[in-house]
């Protein structure tokens, strides 16, 4: 038992690992590494803190509204279905 509790969708077992996030919103898309969240061992549901989500926004606005510069950039391709 932790902080994140139980999975709410199969019980299963929930452990803290960091993972890598992709954010999309607005158009944009940023890739944030090491995030903390909370797994579950069973069915890989993931499970935020409201504080690591508070970040990421943050994060977020940081790069597209205040225009810090990321780690890196990724070249993403993208194709039709
Ligand atoms: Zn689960």
């Amino acid at each position: 038992m932790n902080e994140y509790g139980d999975c709410s969708f199969c019980r299963g077992e929930v452990e803290e690992k960091r993972i890598e996030y992709d954010y999309r919103r607005r158009s944009h898309l940023l890739v944030i590494n090491g995030v903390p969240a909370g797994v579950c061992r069973q069915c890989g549901e993931k499970y935020f803190k409201a504080q690591t989500l508070k970040r990421l926004d943050h994060v977020f606005h940081n790069v597209f509204d205040q225009h810090q510069e990321p780690d890196h950039v990724l070249e993403i391709p993208a194709v039709s279905f």
